[in-house]
């Protein structure tokens, strides 16, 4: 599979589609989720062009690696949901529901969670 740059977030990246800036480095770009899921609910992204965490592992540079944890990080703090405690999820492929084909963190808190998946049906 290859990295598709016409994908949403490519194009948010690249200033095309407007979004309000939560934090930005040279790694990453943090932004509220179109569609909120939980009160805190924000969508942190690498600068590179990787379209899910396996591509992002197996390609991107340690510095990138440690940039894009670090920034991670820094959103949480910066949301303020440390105390509270937050859920980091990065979807990858069909079974996840993957929707945007560039690697993503959802960061989501601000409300008690169920633990870890929804029941099966
Ligand atoms: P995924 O299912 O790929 O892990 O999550 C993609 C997320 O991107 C979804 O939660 C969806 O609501 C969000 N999203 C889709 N389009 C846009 C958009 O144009 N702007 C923002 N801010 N979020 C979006």
């Amino acid at each position: 599979m290859t990295y598709d740059d016409n994908n949403i977030f490519a194009k948010i990246l690249r200033g095309e589609l407007p979004t309000k800036k939560i934090y930005e480095d040279e790694y990453a770009l943090a932004f509220p989720d179109i569609s909120p899921q939980a009160p805190v609910h924000v969508l942190v992204i690498p600068k590179g062009k990787y379209i899910s965490a396996t591509d992002f592992g197996a390609k991107a540079s340690p510095t990138e690696i440690t940039g894009f944890y670090r920034a991670l990080s820094h959103v949480a703090k910066l949301l303020n949901v440390e105390a509270s405690g937050y859920r980091i999820i990065c979807n990858a492929g069909p079974d996840s529901q993957q929707m945007v084909p560039h690697f993503h963190a959802h960061i989501l808190g601000g409300r008690k969670m169920g633990h870890i998946l929804a029941p099966k049906d």
